[in-house]
């Protein structure tokens, strides 16, 4: 059995601070490290305890429907952790083995684990629909960090995380690129509305610290623009800041000591500008992190922290928005219905922005991810997370003709058009929501 993916090497390791495990301490380490989890998280303990098999979630997960692999029926995946945890720490395992669904460690362990826990997005649909409540994605944060703590992780992770250390951001960008950029989107919207607009970077003494997605500053830059025209037209002192210009958190999606690093990151950041308030761009796992982990993990904050769909929706009385002659539905990112309490927001931005606004089949906290949640984007994954997207493909087209997809989150912005053009459904425009915020806000009138 190979795993999907490339897996970072020794030397890409150490230039992130990790080591391979020797293979004669894998698995005692793989158990020591579950053991340390499964006492840390209670929510842990209680789904290595509880599963009676019942089968409701496989249907609700689209990696099986896409995949129909056994081995990503959430049950069956959180199994893979589960018989181990059984066999090694607890009495029955021990003695009873199979009988109670024991496993011993073998060498083909870790490699079921890097294949599957990698083919769960982490979305928490599973849980939505389990009687127990039980959280598959809890069980895959546990497999994936143990693995990336035993020198065992894909090569993407590694690569993200080299440039995060070098610049701190996902694409590895440098402070003087940062600013060509800004001055580059400024001049952009001169030119669409003949005012100067600011994107002020590493601006001193700002009341709000704004963190965007990289992907969103460097690529999908009419979100970035959204957000600059919102904070012109409220007044906001605002900045960003070079040394952190990523909502994005992957620590949160291969190892909860990168995450907290992260979280550190925009503490230090926020403290040095004297911001009060930090806004989260368009990035669903970046803002689960920040909503649910940064005070958690790194304790307490001195600023508050709100997402821009948050804080866009509470001013919408404060701008002048006119109605953009479109039909649009929104992909709901799954670490905002399911895991950030973001789920009207978005919907109440949309419909003073556009026409026609649509709802997909289920919605909020019953949609499907877009099957490139959790980090996996890897180019040579490209089959896999086709099959992922195959639900999501599914209820795009039987929505029928739409203008404009919003889909707010940055993953899903690199995740949805190749889904979309694999299964051949065309839609004219697709973005984030403070896209449409950019072009519907009236600003010189
Ligand atoms: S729905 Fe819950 S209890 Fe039933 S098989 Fe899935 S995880 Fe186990
Ligand atoms: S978190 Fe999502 S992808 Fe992972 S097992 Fe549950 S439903 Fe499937």
């Amino acid at each position: 059995m190979k795993p999907p993916m490339h897996v970072a090497k020794e030397t890409d390791l150490a230039a992130i601070g990790f080591a391979v495990s020797p293979l004669q301490e894998q698995q005692q380490k793989t158990v020591g490290k579950l053991n340390e989890l499964v006492n840390a998280m209670r929510s842990l303990s209680v789904i290595m305890e509880t599963c009676t098999k019942c089968g409701i979630c496989a249907n609700q997960c689209h990696s099986y429907l896409g995949t129909d692999d056994f081995n990503n029926i959430p049950a069956a995946r959180a199994d893979l952790v589960r018989r181990i945890y059984k066999r090694y720490l607890t009495l029955r395992g021990k003695y009873l083995g199979s009988y109670v669904g024991a496993e011993e460690f073998d060498d083909q362990t870790l490699t079921k684990w890097l294949t599957y826990f990698y083919q769960c997005n982490e979305c928490r649909r599973c849980a939505r629909f389990c009687p127990f409540g039980i959280d598959t994605a809890e069980v895959t944060i546990a497999a994936r960090h143990i693995l990336s703590e035993l020198g065992i992780m894909p090569k993407f992770m590694q690569g993200i995380t080299a440039n995060m250390i070098k610049s701190g951001n996902n694409m590895g960008i440098p402070k003087p690129a940062i600013i060509d950029c800004a001055e580059f989107m400024e001049e952009e919207i001169k030119e669409e509305t003949g005012l100067d607009i600011k994107i002020p970077i590493d601006k001193p003494n700002s009341d709000v610290l704004y963190i965007p997605s990289s992907a969103d500053f460097f690529t999908n830059i009419d979100t970035m623009i959204g957000a600059a025209k919102l904070f012109y037209k409220l007044g906001l002192n605002w900045t960003i800041s070079s040394s952190i210009l990523e909502a994005a958190n992957f620590g949160l999606l291969f190892n909860l000591k990168v995450m907290s690093e992260h979280n550190d990151r925009m503490k230090e950041a926020a403290l040095s500008l004297g911001a009060k308030l930090v806004i989260q761009g368009e990035c669903g796992h970046g803002w689960r992190a920040a909503k649910m982990y940064s005070e958690g993990v790194n304790g307490p904050i001195p600023f508050e922290i709100i997402h821009i769909l948050d804080f866009c929706a509470l001013n919408l009385d404060n701008l002048q928005l006119r109605k953009l002659p479109l039909r649009v539905t929104l992909h709901d990112p799954c670490n905002y219905a399911r895991a950030g309490e973001i789920c009207e927001q978005p919907r109440q931005i949309l419909r003073a922005c556009v026409d026609e606004f649509v709802e997909m089949t289920p919605n909020r906290d019953e949609n499907f991810c877009c099957g490139g949640g959790s980090g996996i984007l890897m180019d040579e994954m490209m089959e896999i997370r086709m099959k992922l997207g195959k639900m999501k493909a599914d209820q795009v087209k039987a929505l029928g003709k739409i203008d404009y997809l919003a889909m707010p989150c940055s993953i899903c912005k690199a995740q949805i058009p190749n889904v979309l053009s694999h299964y051949g459904i065309d839609i004219a425009n697709m973005g984030g929501v403070m896209d449409l915020v950019g072009k519907a806000i009236v600003l010189n009138e």
